[in-house]
């Protein structure tokens, strides 16, 4: 059974990263997540359903469009193939439905978030605007923590980004503050605080290897959504544990 549902769970986990590019690319545009129907943008073509398998179509057309050979983004296969692996994970590692759902809205959230964030470097108030309801109606009903801490959290995710956008002076922008706003009312203060922390780690621990190597230049921005996604499922899914080992090497 265990393995079964792990195959058709990493499926969806595909086939929703499949949407959520689609998503992460057009919303931003302001254009229709529906219509215009999916076509190369260097012909123009039409994918059928051929083209439109998650992972696999990009595999077997060796990365090419089938009509005019023009290359397909990897970026497209990534996000699927990661989007699978994630909701694949949060399967294996949680210990209710709820919690499996919980993961799978706000690994949801951050893929749709890091595409748009790649592709256009921003974040869309949208795709936060869709999600807020939806968090909300889902913590009513899987209440993973206390109503204040979803609101402390929130409160929390807000101040401190806000701050370091003010300090930073446009080094954070204002979707890193609503986004973290967002997530601190899903995941409780903890969480958000310390996913920020490990965000900002990582981001920066990032940034002076690719500065190292000669990847990239000293102030030329990189997107921090990548760090953002890493930083907080770290601290969602292996948050507690790091907390309590933490308190544990105080006490
Ligand atoms: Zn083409």
């Amino acid at each position: 059974m265990h393995t079964i549902f792990s195959i058709y769970f990493l499926i969806l986990g595909f086939i929703l990263g499949s949407f959520y590019n689609v998503v992460g690319l057009r919303v931003p545009e302001g254009q229709s997540i529906i219509t215009p129907p999916s076509h190369c943008p260097s012909c123009g073509r039409r994918l059928t359903i051929r083209d439109l398998v998650p992972v696999f179509s990009y595999i077997f057309l060796k990365g090419k469009c089938r009509t005019c050979g023009s290359k397909i983004s990897p970026v497209y296969p990534i996000i699927e193939l990661t989007t699978g692996l994630l909701f694949l994970f949060s399967f294996l590692r949680a210990t209710s439905v709820g919690a499996m759902l919980a993961g799978w809205l706000l690994i949801s959230l951050l893929i749709i978030v890091l595409v748009s964030d790649l592709a256009k470097m921003i974040i869309p108030d949208k795709v936060l605007l869709w999600f807020l309801p939806i968090f909300i109606l889902f913590r009513v009903i899987v209440p993973l923590q206390p109503w204040w801490d979803s609101l402390l959290g929130a409160a929390s995710g807000f101040l401190l980004l806000a701050a370091i956008a003010l300090i930073s002076r446009g080094g954070m922008g204002g979707g890193d503050v609503k986004l973290f706003a967002l997530i601190g009312l899903f995941t409780g203060t903890k969480i958000v605080l310390l996913g920020f922390m490990l965000s900002a780690f990582f981001g920066a621990f990032f940034g002076i290897i690719a500065m190292m190597l000669g990847l990239v230049k000293r102030r030329q921005p990189i997107p921090f959504a990548p760090f953002i996604m890493l930083g907080v499922l770290t601290a969602y899914f292996f948050g507690e544990q790091m907390i309590s080992f933490y308190l544990s090497l105080l006490y």
